[in-house]
């Protein structure tokens, strides 16, 4: 198996998800298996989740009012111009609804409380993700590559430091199994990155960034013989080119580089992704989902 990472700005909007899917299409053709896909929310989503909380601590209800339906409706416009089946799209549109309408309701009990404990924050950041991942799988369903959405907070286990929590390995390994045995069979599986769960059941987050982080603990899980990270660059390069002009692609970094590199900033990465995939010794490549080729 191979496991395929999208960003947050690969999933933005429709169009980011159709490229998702016809990239997707030819890697299964490519490598004779449906992939294991992960993603982040759509671009800018868990900044919008986390200002949502703080307007829920100021007792912000106008800024609660305004913000709430354009989050519904971004992810409703993305959903109808992806999906024309009605039966489809209407049951993934109330799951949807569920979803948000519980994100209202713990928005409510942290203005209520005027203060989210990090559980409640992770319950509340976890929502793009989990809302993208519905998006992407009924998507590729409905262009044909027959996908199946899988629940991150029941195929990622981790410890319980909320908002920073740590992925455990061997129970992840079960997890993934069991969900991937039971929903996936042969279809190409969609799960949220970012997001997990304790033993006990509470949703957990791994830090900002961390679908990356997902993607390689998932890769491990899988015995994936490769991890792909889709983003918005060609590489890693040799510097930010948000900040650096002639900036070049290093076709090829170690384990050890690109560890150190992440860690000292280069965002392309979360810091942790390449610890599991060095562990099992499984190539991580950065690729550009506007520029596949
Ligand atoms: P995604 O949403 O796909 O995870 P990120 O924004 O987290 O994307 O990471 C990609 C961004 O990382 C690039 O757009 C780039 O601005 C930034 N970046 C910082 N340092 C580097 C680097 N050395 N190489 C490539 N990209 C870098
Ligand atoms: N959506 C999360 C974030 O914005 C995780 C990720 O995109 O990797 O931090
Ligand atoms: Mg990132």
């Amino acid at each position: 198996m191979i496991v395929m990472k999208f960003g947050g700005t690969s999933v933005a909007d429709a169009d980011g998800i159709r490229r998702l899917t016809e990239i997707v299409r030819r890697r299964q053709a490519r490598a004779g298996t449906p992939p294991l896909v992960v993603v982040s929310a759509m671009a800018g989503v868990t900044d919008q989740l986390l200002r949502l909380v703080t307007a829920a601590e100021r007792r912000d209800t106008a800024f609660l009012d305004a913000e709430m339906p354009l989050l519904r409706e971004r992810h409703r416009r993305a959903l109808d111009a992806l999906v024309s089946d009605e039966d489809a799209a209407g049951a993934v549109q109330l799951e949807l609804d569920a979803q948000f309408d519980e994100l209202q309701a713990l928005l409510e009990a942290v203005t209520i409380l005027r203060e989210a404990s990090p559980r409640a924050l992770d319950e509340i950041a976890a929502a793009g993700e989990l809302s993208s991942s519905r998006l992407v799988a009924v998507a590729l369903t409905a262009a044909g590559v027959p996908a199946a959405w899988i629940d991150a907070r029941r195929a990622m286990v981790t410890d319980e430091a909320h908002t920073t929590a740590v992925p455990l390995p061997a129970e992840t390994r079960d997890a993934l199994d069991r969900e991937l045995h039971a929903h996936a069979r042969g279809r190409v599986a969609v799960v949220g990155g970012y997001v997990g769960a304790t033993r006990a059941g509470a949703t957990t987050t791994l830090g900002r960034g961390g679908s990356d982080y997902s993607a390689s603990v998932f890769g491990a899980a899988a015995r994936a013989r490769e991890i792909e990270i889709w983003t918005d660059v060609d590489g890693m390069l040799t510097a930010d080119p948000r900040i650096v002009d002639d900036v070049l692609v290093v076709p090829h970094l170690s384990f050890g580089e690109a560890s150190e590199l992440a860690y000292f900033g280069a965002k392309v990465l979360h810091p942790s992704t390449i610890l599991p995939a060095m562990t099992d010794g499984i190539p991580v490549r950065i690729l550009n989902s506007r520029r596949p080729r």
